[in-house]
């Protein structure tokens, strides 16, 4: 067990700051700490004490008998430090702030806080809060809470960063009788996140699905790798607050100013299959819906009725949300002709008619099943006269039965109707009081479904024989940094996309008159003038692109007449130069590109309808790199313009997708290389006689100092590594291929594992390891490959692929030691493949600058005892296993000779506390070696 899951399902909790006294935090918590009669001892915690509730009361932490598991603190802030302290000094798991009285109320409280952080940090013990309502598991009886009502047990979880707002709706979903399995308020986030709460509940068996209400998400990249861990077999709902509130920062590029908050935030959760809502009704509704096994393929919907008013009202519905009504094929329209009455609606809306009977609805029904055009099904009944709707009900529950295309259900009306709807909840087939809901609902889940495709969207680095030449780049964003030079001049910024093959416009900087004339000799006419000037960000706002210069005589009048406007409409810029560029015709489409780095996401990149009206229209996709390029047909897919760009408009042919698709990728990798680059807008990306190519170009760069511990610390989604790609030989020949691990590897592995000899496996796992349940097979194969890296060994055989081996790394919270595991399928072993894989991990151990990389052995494990020993590693033996540990850095104290060149190298810099607090998460990936 973890230290998070001890402090979760603790045996024994501590209540500091437990008191008798009515209308006290300290009171409501203990009374319901105590009522939930779960399998937990409860300790109260007082020194002005001796009995509180009639139970013996502890002057402090350190006098409780027994190991405490979970301490809830309820003092004043003041005093939360020394009392973290003593619950550190008297090693309990976890602690809970629920004392306010910190950030919340200025520096004096964020200093506080910072106390804690240390100490919290010093003892390793997990918290949550402060400031926060506590958290509840009414599947386990545990109310550590200070809420009036107890939650009902049940499998949602519900994480909400907002006290007061997490017990309005859990007071809303008391009376609706929706079920928890933990309830969390998470206060300031001081060490426990989103993140956390995600991995830990991903792996509880008593919870179905997870919503979150979010203000703001804390550790990002935690978050990220969290969600995209568990979202295919939980969905992740999320409500997220301040829709309207973007940072109002000045910014100096249309990506600064269109991808505000609220739509990064968007992006990131498509991006890791998390579906956000936009109303707290939405969080339940869907939380209880969205089961993977059943969700549309498509947003064509089909309607079946028994009255023509609500399919108008639903069809409508569908259409405001972007989704589609279903348009049923020929041999749909053939079966509904042949067997409903002549004034069916011969067409969707399937309406059958305020006579129908079972049998009539039944029909219908099958047909739509049947009808490819159909993703999904909406059944309603406006009951009418005879109408069974009971009957009816149990129709649509047998007939959905062994479908995977879902049905949603409206029988309108109320007592009429209240047996049918039982029967829909007892056979989970969603059913609403109006079209409406169930029209939202079911576009919901075409959503959700859609974000799970780009689950396993792993996009790879640039393979290193590709790599684009742009060294030269980075010392030149140095020297511009260094030199207060951070908006690049159109010339500079030429060279990045030079480097990256993405295609532009021949065009170069001009100092002055005569050179310009030059450029434009060697260009070509026509050409366009533009004013180069650091202290102008929009050229054409003050007229300072002159377009269509037909030769050089023209040029000369336009050069002399654009600097005069510029310096009256400017007179405070310095101005440079002029941008001479070749003049496009018969451009189709203009289009933006760009990046910027938000707060929380790092890196996004954005795409969209471009041109000088981009503020305006307002339309655009965000995207998160590393992309692909079915990522990158994703974010075009999201436009509007996308319409125009896949089919033409008017007399504008289509766009060349495919090689838009390319630089959207290029542009990526680009920003990816990149972490200096603040902001960057390619604005017009023009499109036009089959071609894409970059017509203005402008990248800000950023002064803040750059994080240079890993090599993408500007990116929340690490691309997948390939550099560690290699072909190999086994000694007796045979090819494999060692690779990263990757999250779609999960099958290879289970069967891998499955296929372990008993021995094998117990030197691996330290006991025989069979049938993983998925939670832990996505743990091992969908891994964040800044915080660890599994190789695996991959062969051919038959056409079909095998793994026979893997090796993993990974890297303890301070980054300052790896722990290592191999492991070796059996028929396997003896060939040289266990040697390989440890050398690749002390490789990659070196890399990464650990001091030394060690591991843990069985002690009758002789053969990795030997092999480790052969390779340099010291052993120890303690009880039945021994630690094998490798130095990394050579002392010459130690060894007499001079350092390895590896020791000179500096010492890898402290993680920051702010952006990863230490983890403390299951490490039994890393366990157990076997050979
Ligand atoms: P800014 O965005 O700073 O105003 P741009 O270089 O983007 O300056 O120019 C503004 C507009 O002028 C572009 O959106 C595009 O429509 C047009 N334009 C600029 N350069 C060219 C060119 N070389 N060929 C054709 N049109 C151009
Ligand atoms: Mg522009």
């Amino acid at each position: 067990m973890t230290d998070i899951e001890r402090m979760f399902s603790p045996k024994a909790v501590a209540l500091i700051g437990a008191t008798d006294k009515e209308g006290t935090v300290g009171e409501a918590t203990l009374k319901n700490l105590l009522q939930g009669k779960g399998k937990h001892a409860v300790y109260p915690v007082n020194p002005s004490h001796t009995t509180v509730a009639g139970l013996k009361c502890y002057p402090n932490i350190a006098s409780i008998p027994e190991h405490v598991d979970l301490a809830v603190i309820a003092t004043p802030a003041k005093s939360v430090p020394q009392v973290v302290e003593e619950c550190g000094v008297a090693g309990v798991d976890g602690v809970v702030i629920i004392s306010a009285g910190f950030r919340e109320i200025g520096p004096e409280g964020a200093k506080l806080e910072e106390e804690i952080k240390g100490i919290r940090a010093k003892y390793g013990i997990r918290l949550l809060g402060p400031n926060c309502v506590g958290f509840a598991r009414p599947s386990i009886r545990l109310n550590a809470t200070f809420l009036r009502d107890s939650p009902e047990p049940g499998t949602i979880a519900f994480i909400s960063q907002s006290g007061a707002l997490g017990s309005a709706i859990l007071d809303w979903a008391t009376v609706s009788h929706v079920g928890f399995s933990l309830f969390a308020s998470m206060g300031s986030m001081l060490d426990l996140d989103f993140g956390d709460l995600i991995d830990f509940l991903g792996t509880d068996p008593n919870t179905r699905s997870i919503i979150v209400y979010v203000e703001g998400i804390g550790n990002a990249k935690k978050f990220m790798s969290a969600a995209r861990g568990f979202a295919r077999t939980k969905p992740i709902v999320v409500l997220k607050a301040g829709k309207y509130t973007t940072g109002a920062k000045a910014v100096q590029s249309h990506t600064g100013a269109l991808a505000g908050d609220f739509e990064v935030y968007d992006a990131a959760f498509k991006r890791v299959g998390v579906l956000r809502v936009d109303e707290i009704g939405d969080l339940f509704n869907c939380a209880s819906v969205l089961d993977s096994r059943r969700l549309p393929s498509g947003p064509k919907l089909a309607i079946v009725t028994n009255a023509g008013g609500p399919g108008v009202v639903a069809s409508d519905k569908i259409t405001d949300l972007g989704g589609e009504l279903a348009k049923l094929s020929d041999s749909s329209m053939r079966a509904l002709n042949e067997r409903l009455p002549p004034y069916w609606s011969h067409g969707n809306p399937v309406d059958v008619l305020g006579d129908a009977d079972v049998d009539r609805y039944e029909h219908a029904m099958t047909t739509l099943f049947g009808d490819p055009n159909v993703d999904g099904l909406l059944a309603m009944c406006t009951p009418q006269g005879v109408t069974p709707a009971t009957d009816l009900a149990s129709m649509v529950v047998r007939l959905s039965k062994d479908k995977h295309k879902p049905v949603l259900t409206v029988w309108m009306g109320e007592k009429g109707v209240a047996d049918a709807r039982r029967k829909f909840a007892e056979n989970s087939i969603p059913s609403y009081a109006t079209p409406e809901e169930a029209v939202k609902t079911y576009m919901y889940m075409y959503r959700y479904r859609r974000n799970l495709d780009l689950l396993y969207e792993t996009p790879n680095e640039i393979p290193v024989d590709l790599m684009p030449p742009n060294s030269h780049l980075r010392l030149m964003v140095r020297k511009s940094i260094a030199d207060g030079r951070l908006l690049l001049s159109q010339a500079d910024a030429d060279k990045f996309l030079d480097a990256y093959n993405i295609p532009r416009l021949g065009g170069g900087f001009a100092r002055g008159e005569e050179e310009a004339l030059m450029i434009a000799r060697r260009v070509g006419y026509p050409v366009v003038l533009k004013i180069v000037s650091q202290d102008i960000v929009h050229k054409s706002d003050i007229g300072g692109v002159v377009i269509n210069i037909t030769n050089s005589e023209m040029l000369a009048h336009e050069y002399n007449k654009l600097m005069d406007r510029v310096k009256i409409l400017r007179p405070e810029a310095k101005i440079d130069g002029v941008y001479v560029q070749k003049m496009a015709k018969d451009i189709d489409y203009e289009l933006i590109l760009g990046s910027k780095k938000d707060r929380d996401f790092g890196a996004v990149l954005l795409f969209g309808s471009g041109g000088i009206g981009v503020e305006l229209f307002r339309d655009f996709a965000i995207g998160l790199p590393p992309l692909n390029q079915v990522l990158a047909r994703r974010m075009m897919e999201e436009t509007t313009i996308y319409k125009a760009l896949s089919k033409g408009l008017r007399d504008r042919p289509p766009a060349n997708l495919k090689a838009l698709e390319e630089v959207i990728v290029r542009f990526s990798s680009m920003i990816a290389d990149f972490p200096e680059i603040l902001e960057m807008d390619v604005n017009p990306l023009s499109v036009g006689d089959g071609k894409v190519f970059a017509v203005d170009v402008r990248i800000l760069l950023d002064p803040n100092p750059i994080d240079r511990s890993s090599p993408y610390p500007h990116m929340v989604i690490l691309p997948y590594p390939t550099k560690y790609v290699v072909p190999w030989k086994l000694e007796d020949g045979t090819d494999v291929l060692l690779r990263p691990i990757r999250p779609e590897d999960e099958a290879m592995e289970s069967e891998f594992i499955n296929g372990l000899s008993e021995e094998t496996s117990r030197y691996r796992f330290f006991n025989i390891v069979r049938n993983l349940p998925h939670s832990d097979l996505v743990r091992f194969c969908n891994i964040d490959y800044d915080r660890e890296m599994a190789i695996v060994a991959e062969i051919t055989e038959g056409g079909r692929r095998r793994e026979i081996g893997v090796g993993r790394l990974i890297a303890e919270p301070d980054r300052r030691r790896g722990e290592f595991a191999v492991v070796i399928a059996d028929q396997y072993q003896t060939k040289g493949l266990g040697r390989k894989l440890v050398d690749m991990l002390i490789d990659i151990a070196e890399e990464r600058r650990f001091e030394s990389i060690f591991g843990v052995v069985l002690r009758d494990n002789a053969p990795m005892l030997s092999l480790c020993r052969e390779m340099g590693f010291s052993v120890k033996y303690e009880e039945d296993y021994a630690r094998v540990e490798l130095a990394l850095r050579v002392s010459s104290s130690q060894s007499g000779v001079e350092a390895q060149p590896q020791s000179q190298l500096p010492p890898a810099p402290p993680q920051s506390q702010a952006q990863s607090p230490p983890q403390q998460e299951p490490r039994e990936s890393a366990a157990g070696i076997s050979q």
